[in-house]
């Protein structure tokens, strides 16, 4: 989770105090969510000390216990993959029947980047709580630092992909 996997295509406009701000009056946290939230910040500080990008996230259980916790790792481990929104969510769909992973919380530092938030939905985790969003991350940052789409075209040979396709999903 390197900062610009964070980046996104939002306005600039909002400063961090104000995005903050409407923020904590606009989620109702319990002592609980913040508690987590706290944890998961303090992963973010740790896998920055550790010499990654300042991202740490965790997923609670039904009973509200540390089903698991991860931090960036995508500098150490050379992998661009390495946010732990991503782990988790792949931890999960491994480890965890769908009713179990449903009823999970994922608390992480900051808002996730769309790879991510595409493996979250992929994964079934039931909800997501974010201390920091993708706006205030990209208000942190120096301008011209955001990711931007390679270049797409398509779609060119309809007719012959959707051939190994049709019939897959019932
Ligand atoms: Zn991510």
């Amino acid at each position: 989770m390197t900062p610009e996997n964070h980046a996104t295509p939002s306005e600039h406009g909002t400063s961090v105090s104000e995005g903050l701000s409407v923020t904590g009056e606009d989620v109702a946290l319990t002592p609980e969510d913040e508690a987590f939230l706290r944890r998961a910040i303090g992963l973010a500080a740790k896998a920055r000390a550790g010499g990654d990008p300042p991202f740490g996230s965790l997923l609670a259980g039904p009973d509200g216990n540390v089903l698991a916790e991860d931090h960036n790792t995508s500098l150490t481990d050379r992998d661009i993959t390495a946010h732990p929104e991503l782990k988790l969510a792949r931890w999960a769909a491994r480890e965890l029947d769908p009713a179990t992973a449903a009823a999970t919380t994922l608390y992480t530092s900051c808002q996730p980047c769309g790879m991510c938030a595409g493996a979250i939905a992929r994964s079934g985790l039931g909800r997501v709580v974010y201390a920091l969003s993708n706006e205030q991350l990209t208000a942190l940052k120096p301008p011209g630092t955001a990711f931007t789409d390679a270049p797409a075209r398509g779609p060119a040979l309809p007719e012959e992909a959707r051939v190994p396709v049709e019939g897959y999903y019932r």
